[in-house]
């Protein structure tokens, strides 16, 4: 890892991409339930007084505006929330019409649905095989894990409920990913959680998301303010040692087979290119959060006033996304990199991460480092050598997965990693090059 920080960013936004994501909030900051670490539910003072649900003209105009702005053959339409199912199944019957009526001939279009899964049943269930939606189901782990947090507005857990939601999901073969907050009390059972997802659930897509909740001055929570943290939120340290726990097992045996969306992300560092998630990426600004309003903002993270572009009723759509403010955001992701992280060795994969989490100071006093530093350096560290092998393979036109053999074949695997080979030695990736031409490059 020797690519330390270039002049510039990698990519830059242009001024209309061809293509972003949005993701739309139909029914607002409105949940079912009150999961104690959400950072969106105190988002409903933004709108006091409103029913908190997307109008037809609202959602006509999103669709079709949606459309209209890409250029490029493959549209997502992202529902989140809150709890985008209170809206009930006619809204999303009424959006398939409006994607079937705007969407240009040729066009590849996907729904995602983010859900707590409480009001799943049959119904939306072939709603959503039918209409193919991809599904991402919140759930922290097993019971005692993910009722720690994850509760009901009476108070209870909500476990059983989500767990059966995943399993009418997997009788109807609906697409589903699994999102897992990592707080302070499940980060210390990386294994317990993912083996539960693996074994029990049956489940073969993960996102692992880290709580970092805030607390400003007024001790509050929920927005981009203070540099202290919840006793809820994970640790630096917990979340790296969480990170490598499950890297470990995923990278003896599960690869090609379990896909952790934070693994393939991080694995784009290594091969140079843009990765699937904004997080590791140099600039970011394609990511825009639309409420129930209208009111489009920069990022499903920055819902506040000071990051409010405009109302697509008023604007369109796509100027908004193309503005000289919303691009000003994404290259700050960049701009605002403290030296710190320049000087990184792990720069080119982890780019200071996102920026709702700069808000700590380096070592040498400056502001903007990012508070999960310590966890991923440590994690980038350790995956380095079966990172790189995965990089050199697919190079090569050869799949992920044969790092597993690769590691194997040479006893990589349990802590036992061999010496490094020497110069004119044959690669460890199995390139069949001398070291010094492939990975000791
Ligand atoms: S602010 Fe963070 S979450 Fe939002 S687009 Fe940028 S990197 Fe992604
Ligand atoms: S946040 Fe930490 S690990 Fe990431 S680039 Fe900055 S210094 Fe490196």
């Amino acid at each position: 890892m020797d690519r330390n920080a270039a002049a510039t960013p990698p990519g830059t936004a242009t001024a209309a991409p061809p293509a972003f994501h949005v993701m739309a909030k139909p029914a607002g900051a409105t949940c079912n339930l009150n999961c104690a670490y959400c950072f969106f539910l105190k988002k409903e003072k933004l709108y006091p007084g409103s029913s908190s649900r997307m109008s037809d003209e609202v959602h006509e105009a999103y669709i079709r505006q949606l459309f209209e702005a890409h250029q490029v053959p493959q549209v997502t339409v992202a529902w989140q929330g809150g709890e985008p199912t209170l809206m009930g199944l006619d809204f999303f019957r009424r959006s398939m019409e409006l994607q079937a009526r705007y969407r240009k001939p040729g066009t590849q279009v996907e729904n995602t649905l983010q859900t707590n899964g409480i009001l799943l049943d049959d119904a939306w269930c072939r709603f959503l095989h039918d209409n193919q939606f991809l599904v991402g189901l919140s759930l922290d782990g097993p019971r005692e894990l993910h009722d720690a947090y994850r509760k009901d507005k009476g108070g209870q857990g909500t476990f059983d409920r989500v767990e059966r939601a995943a399993r009418l999901l997997q009788q109807h073969q609906v697409e589903f990913n699994i999102l897992s907050t990592v707080n302070r009390r499940n980060a210390d059972h990386p294994l317990e959680v993912y083996r539960y997802f693996r074994d029990e659930l049956g489940a073969h897509y993960l996102q692992l998301i880290p709580i970092v909740e805030r607390v400003n001055e007024r001790g509050e929570t929920g927005s981009q303010e203070g540099n202290r943290v919840t006793d809820r939120s994970v640790r630096p340290e917990q979340w790296g040692r969480f990170l490598i726990a499950i890297f470990d097992e995923w990278v003896k045996r599960d690869v090609g087979r379990t896909f952790v969306l934070n693994f393939d992300g991080a694995l784009a560092g290594w091969l140079d290119m843009a990765g699937t998630i904004c997080i590791f990426g140099p600039t970011c600004g394609t990511s825009m959060a639309l409420e129930h309003t209208g009111d489009l903002y920069s990022c499903d993270h920055f819902v506040e006033p000071g990051y409010l572009l405009g109302n697509i009723l008023e604007t369109p759509m796509i100027q908004l996304v193309a503005s000289a403010r919303q691009r000003r955001f994404g290259q700050d992701k960049w701009d605002t990199l403290p030296r710190t992280c320049r000087q990184c060795e792990v720069l080119h994969i982890c780019n200071g991460e996102c920026p709702k989490n700069r808000f700590v100071d380096t070592p040498d006093g400056e502001p903007g480092l990012n508070y999960l530093c310590e966890g991923y350096k440590a994690f980038f560290r350790h995956a380095d050598r079966p990172m790189g092998i995965m990089a050199g393979l697919i190079r090569q036109g050869r799949l992920a997965e044969d790092v597993m053999r690769v590691m194997a074949t040479r006893e990589e695997v349990g802590g036992t990693e061999q010496p490094r080979p020497a110069r004119n030695e044959p690669c460890f990736c199995g390139s069949g090059l001398k070291f010094k031409r492939c990975h000791g490059k």
